[in-house]
């Protein structure tokens, strides 16, 4: 199954994903992570990357898919994944087409939204600043961050939506209740998924 979770920072994207990989035994592809990486290898492109990233801003798409190209190009990755952080605007929801289209004709199964009200957010990403060091969790940036995600990545719930991929969870609770949420919009059955 190819899956894309979609929604705001902060909305327990990594967390779903954690828990989707290990039921459904498929890989969590993080652009966050793998950009983070990058910057921890200060490769070139981990370099120019984390530019953007201490600001708040999106890495250039190309750098980007450079990255999520070279994990979908990993074994792994080829029955299937649960996607974090990519796409986030809509020339990169058209470059991820053409990626899966290149790896065999690929396509994408079911993209999930989590819903979170900005409070909310606020809230946890001002939690998580306790927990995790980030560059990127400071408050200003966190404020920026939520811009972006309005701005760019929001248009991408339309685009899906007219695909007929798209479904709405919500995301207030506990995260075993958003789980059981998804997993219910990716009609997964419970029995299916018990390792
Ligand atoms: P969050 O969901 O909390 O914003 P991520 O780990 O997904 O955290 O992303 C952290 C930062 O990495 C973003 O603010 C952005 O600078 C960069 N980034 C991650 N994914 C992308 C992407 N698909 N396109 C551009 N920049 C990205």
């Amino acid at each position: 199954m190819r899956i894309v979770l979609l929604g705001p920072p902060g909305a327990g994207k990594g967390t779903q994903a954690k828990l989707l990989e290990k039921r459904l035994q498929i890989p969590h592809v993080a652009s966050g992570d793998l950009l983070r990486m990058a910057v921890s290898n200060r490769t070139a492109l981990g370099l120019e990357a984390k530019r953007h990233m201490d600001e708040g801003a999106l890495v250039p798409d190309e750098l980007v898919l450079k990255l999520i190209d070279e994990r979908l190009s990993q074994p792994d990755a080829t029955d299937g994944f649960v996607m974090d952080g990519f796409p986030r605007n809509l020339r990169q929801a058209a470059m991820l087409a053409n990626l899966l289209k290149k790896h065999g004709g690929q396509r994408l199964d079911r993209v999930i939204v989590i819903e979170v009200p900005s409070d909310e957010i606020k809230k946890r990403i001002s939690e998580r600043r306790g927990r995790e060091k980030r560059d990127d969790d400071v408050e200003d940036t966190v404020l920026i961050r939520l811009e972006v995600y309005a701005a760019a990545t929001r248009p991408l719930l339309e685009y899906y939506a007219k695909l007929g991929l798209l479904a709405q969870v919500d995301g207030v609770g506990s995260p075993e209740q958003i789980q059981a949420r998804i997993r219910s919009a990716l009609d997964v059955a419970d029995s299916a998924v018990k390792a």
